[in-house]
């Protein structure tokens, strides 16, 4: 599944991640990141707004609830 993940508040896109299995997003694994758009300041990740999405947690990236949005689609093959 590949997920679009947005910032809560402005709605910028700041991952493309590409999730297995369904459920809560808790973490981002660094080899399913597809696309990354956040910044990252030092271990924390934030938006361009300012908004902190999750910490760098050096195995993944623990993310923020409610700081985020996701989108995504089942890729069909
Ligand atoms: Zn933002």
């Amino acid at each position: 599944m590949m997920l679009i993940i947005r910032c809560a508040k402005c709605k910028r896109k700041l991952f493309k991640y590409k999730k297995i299995g369904a459920g809560r997003l808790l973490h981002l694994w660094p080899d399913r990141i597809v696309e990354d758009h956040s910044i990252h300041d030092g271990l924390e990740i934030r938006c361009q707004c300012g908004n902190l999405i999750g910490v760098d947690e050096r195995k993944f990236i623990k993310m923020k609830p409610r700081s985020f949005v996701r989108s995504g689609s089942y890729v069909r093959k």
